[in-house]
């Protein structure tokens, strides 16, 4: 089988919605009459997942039996294994009903939670050089001139 297309197509459908999520597991639903080899799955899904958000994400499969019906006899029955033969007649024309899906059932994903990119360090305004002044008292302020006298008059040219 192409495990490694199918286990790039999952991992290509996964990072393509989790968008900046990061995925943490992955759960399929691969039919045990698919003909997919599962742990085939898993060692490519690894593989593939390098570099995108579903990397280390946990893969988990479950392989649900096949149901087929004989088209000889009518019979409906169970059936685990891709070649299917009628329990009922032994016939080999058998239409399979279900067991042949290959499904991704859930993702689990988890809010990117990574130290905030380059944020700056806090400020702080060192005081201005020179001895800052006592607290509670204002600083010094500039001598005013005292009021109420008239400047003296410039001198006549
Ligand atoms: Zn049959």
């Amino acid at each position: 089988m192409h495990e490694l297309a199918l286990a790039q197509a999952v991992v290509d459908t996964v990072a393509e919605r989790a968008g900046d999520a990061r995925v943490t597991c992955v759960r399929l639903e691969i039919g045990k009459l698919s003909g997919v080899v599962v742990d085939s799955i898993m060692f490519c899904f690894d593989l593939v997942a390098e570099g995108t958000p579903v990397h280390g994400a946990e893969l988990e499969i479950t392989e649900p039996g096949g149901r087929c019906r004989c088209r000889g006899c009518a019979v409906e029955f169970g059936c685990d294994d891709p070649i299917v033969l009628c329990p009922g007649c032994g016939g080999a024309d058998v239409a399979v009903l279900s067991g042949r899906q290959m499904l991704i059932t859930s993702v689990e994903v988890t809010l990117s939670c990574a130290e905030p990119a380059a944020a700056p360090p806090p400020t702080i305004t060192p005081w201005p050089a020179g001895n800052p002044p006592p607290p509670g008292r204002p600083p010094p302020t500039a001598r005013r001139p005292t009021p109420g006298r008239p400047s003296p008059p410039m001198a006549a040219p």
